[in-house]
This record gives structure tokens, C-alpha cells and sequence, in this order.
């Protein structure tokens, strides 16, 4: 098969994956326009300071040993097989980078052969694009489960960021629907890359005391990292879920996605909608609402940058509210809590209320260090106000909706309340990709 038809395939392949952005745009070029975008192959990822790079998304292979029943290129299914050799795709990077096509790489299999066979391919394509082709843009590359640790570790010091895919929430759906995969051969590479992450902070931060040339990540919640760190996998390791493939509520979604951050140090879990891809009888027939999906990200901020812990918002067999933000919905069910005073309220406290984000209740604690704020300078910060007015006193007075039903009316009716946990355009597409 021809190398251009095989691209076809294994880019088409490689979009049901979400651990990295895409764009899904799909547009020719009309002649009077310059350049196109494609349904898949290339793909859009975020860097910390909200720059939006170009990947060339795509697969060693879609020819899989597994048969994992949501996925397209699962074993059972019939579907065209192609592979790339390392060389085509070292080849095909170094193109599309030279014309300035991508600034980077998303770089998955399938499982073919079996896991170590994939993982030696996948090491051997990155180290060549290093070692021979001095590829110096980005690189994301999978961690194949069942790997031998000694190839994933080989393979991290070639990549910017490597991802496991938990896929399923819950072990049981593992064992229904991915029967070939472990909890356990997806949790072992997982702490082995957070192990390799953390070992190679603690070493850059280390030379940087010594002054002999480490790089330190500085950061502080409103402002961009100083430097960046430079040491196997520096962006880190992502994961993504299949929501609404199991019957796993959101309650124990959110849970683990918690674990994972706290335990394995991922910088981002993606949630995917479920969408079928075959006629499993295993798997529901229609796909998963995707604005579930939506309030699913909302509540993962929430932990991520709000300082939530999961137990405080939502129980394990509990779906989330999808039709009020999750942080508009835990303060109406705590308005024992609130009004809080804009004036005096520390930072973690200004956090929780809905309409204020994190640039906001930086610039009201520096912001008071001057003297006392009224309603005009909260809006010459852009507090989103007709939200957060609600819940806040200043100086002592409310202007907001006393009578409880009337409020949550009014926020279930809010137009723009779907945004109400980002304050900010900028940060909200801060994503927490390279
Ligand atoms: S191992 Fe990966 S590629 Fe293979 S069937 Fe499972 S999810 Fe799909």
C-alpha cells in the first residue's frame, strides 16, 4: 500500500484519542485562501502560556493483537491494517516540520506483535528523530501497557510527554470491555512516568541551586513559568477516559481522575465521550452526551486550580448537575457559606465563588493591599459580576438575589453561566499542554 494511503489510515486511526487537542476541522483549500486544516493527522495542542501548536497525530499502526470493544482498531473488527516503518516516519516528521506544517509530534499504536515489539518501534522512531534526524520540536509518545519498564524508560528520555490511557473508570469495566488489559499494566507505567518526572525535577532543581545549568519550572497562579524544565519527559504525562462506555457515575470518575493527579502527578486527565465505533453488545448503541463531557472538564478544574476536593462537591454513585456549572452548583447547595466579604475573604475563600477565577482573586488580594474595593473596581477587573454579585458582600452590603428559589432560578437561566468557572478568555485555554 502506498505510504500516502497508509498516513490516511493510521492518522484517521489515531483522532479517537484525546490525550492531546484536536482541532476535528475539516476544510479544503479554496485557492484564494492560504493553506487547509484536515478532519485528522494534524492536530492542535496548548502550550502553558495558551500558544497553540500543530501536531502530526498518527499511529505506528492500527493492526492490534487486543480486542478492547470500544476501540476502532480493536482485533475483531474489519477494518484496512496499515503500519509505518520508524524510517517513513521519521521521514514524514521531518517534512512536514521543515515545511512548517507541525511543530511537533503525537506519536500512538495499537498493540501489534505484542506490547514490547510496539514499544521497541515507538523508542527506535523517537531516538532516530533525536539522534539522527536532530528533530528538536515536541514530542508526545504513548506508553504501551505490558511493556517492559526498561523500554518505556528509554523512550521517556527522547519525549517531551508520554501517556497511558486508562480508557475505563472502574476494573470491572476493564474486564469486560478491555479483557487483555490490567488495572495493574496500566497503573505500573503510570507511577513509573510519574517516578522519571518527579526524579528528573528534583535533579534540575538541584543543579539550578548549584548553578551549573538545570532549569527550575517557575510559576506563579497568574503568571507564565519563568523557565522551562529540561529533563526526560519535563511536560509530563496526560490520560484520557471513555465516559459513558460503563456505567461509571461521574462521582467515581472525578475520584480517580483526583488519585491520578494526587499519586501519579498527571498534568491533565482528558475526558472523551463515548462514541460508538462497532456493534459490541457489551457497549451502548448511542453515544455519550458531550455536555457531560463539558461539565466533567469544569469539575476537573475545580481540583485542579480551586482548591476542591472531590468529596466536597459530588458522592461517588452521583452524576454531576450538567445543568449549572459545577462550581455555581456547589455554592447553592452551601449558601450557609456565602455571602463572603470581597474586602477581608482570603484566596482560597474568593476562589469558590462563582464568578471569580483565579486571575480574579489575585488581583482582589493585591488590589486590597491599596485599600478597600467597591463595586467599580470589581468592574475594572472584569469580576464577572452578575454572577458572583450574588455571593459576595462589599463593604458590608449585598446587592445581590436574597430569595434563594429566585436565585437558582436565575442561574439555571444565566445565559453565559456554562463559562462561569474561567473569568478569563486567556486562561481558560490554558489546557496544561506543551
Ligand atoms: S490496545 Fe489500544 S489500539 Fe488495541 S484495541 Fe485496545 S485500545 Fe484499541
Amino acid at each position: 500500500m502506498e505510504l500516502a494511503e497508509r498516513v490516511k489510515i493510521l492518522s484517521a486511526g489515531a483522532k479517537y484519542d484525546v490525550s492531546c487537542s484536536s482541532s476535528g476541522s475539516d476544510r479544503k483549500n479554496t485557492g484564494n485562501m492560504i493553506g487547509d486544516t484536515a478532519a485528522c493527522g494534524i492536530c492542535h495542542s496548548f502550550t502553558e502560556d495558551g500558544r497553540c501548536i500543530s501536531l502530526l497525530k498518527i499511529l505506528m499502526s492500527n493492526d492490534c493483537v487486543f480486542d478492547c470493544q470500544y476501540c476502532v482498531n480493536r482485533r475483531s473488527n474489519d477494518i484496512q491494517r496499515a503500519s509505518i516503518s520508524p524510517q517513513e516516519l521519521c521521514e514524514l516528521t521531518m517534512g512536514f516540520y521543515r515545511r512548517n506544517y507541525i511543530e511537533g509530534l503525537f506519536l500512538s499504536s495499537a498493540v501489534f506483535v505484542n506490547p514490547d515489539h510496539t514499544m521497541e518501534i515507538l523508542l527506535q522512531t523517537v531516538k532516530t528523530l533525536r539522534e539522527v534526524c536532530l528533530f528538536n520540536g515536541y514530542i508526545h509518545l504513548k506508553a504501551i501497557p505490558h511493556a517492559d519498564p526498561a523500554l518505556i524508560d528509554q523512550a521517556s528520555r527522547y519525549v517531551d510527554r508520554m501517556s497511558v490511557n486508562i480508557e475505563l473508570p472502574s476494573e470491572q469495566g476493564l474486564k469486560k470491555l478491555a479483557p487483555s488489559k490490567t488495572k495493574e499494566s496500566i497503573l505500573k507505567p503510570m507511577k513509573q512516568l510519574s517516578d522519571i518526572y518527579l526524579n528528573g525535577q528534583e535533579l534540575a532543581n538541584h543543579k539550578n541551586l548549584l548553578g551549573v545549568g538545570g532549569n527550575v519550572l517557575i510559576s506563579d497562579p497568574v503568571g507564565k513559568p519563568k523557565q522551562k524544565p529540561n529533563h526526560p519527559i519535563s511536560a509530563g504525562q496526560t490520560t484520557q477516559l471513555i465516559i459513558g462506555a460503563t456505567p461509571d457515575a461521574d462521582g467515581t470518575i472525578l475520584k480517580l481522575s483526583q488519585a491520578l493527579y494526587r499519586l501519579y502527578r498527571l498534568k491533565r486527565v482528558y475526558y472523551s465521550a463515548y462514541m460508538p465505533v462497532g456493534n459490541s453488545k457489551l457497549l451502548p448503541s448511542a453515544p455519550a452526551n458531550t455536555k457531560r463531557e463539558n461539565r466533567l472538564y469544569q469539575a476537573d478544574w475545580l481540583i485542579r486550580f480551586y482548591g476542591f476536593d472531590v468529596d466536597e462537591f459530588i458522592s461517588p454513585e452521583v452524576n454531576l448537575n450538567y445543568d449549572l456549572d459545577p462550581k455555581t452548583d456547589w455554592a447553592l447547595r452551601n449558601m450557609d457559606k456565602f455571602p463572603i466579604e470581597i474586602n477581608n475573604a482570603p484566596y482560597e475563600v474568593l476562589l469558590r465563588v462563582p464568578g471569580i477565577g483565579i486571575k480574579n482573586a489575585w488581583r482582589i488580594v493585591r488590589a486590597r493591599k491599596s485599600g478597600r474595593l467597591g463595586l467599580e473596581d470589581l468592574k475594572r477587573m472584569k469580576v464577572v459580576l452578575k454572577r458572583a454579585i450574588n455571593f459576595i458582600t462589599i463593604d458590608g452590603k449585598f446587592f445581590g438575589i436574597r430569595n434563594y428559589n429566585q436565585l437558582n432560578n436565575y442561574m439555571l437561566q444565566e445565559p453565559n453561566q456554562q463559562l462561569s468557572i474561567f473569568d478569563d478568555q486567556k486562561l481558560s485555554i490554558v489546557t496544561g499542554e506543551f
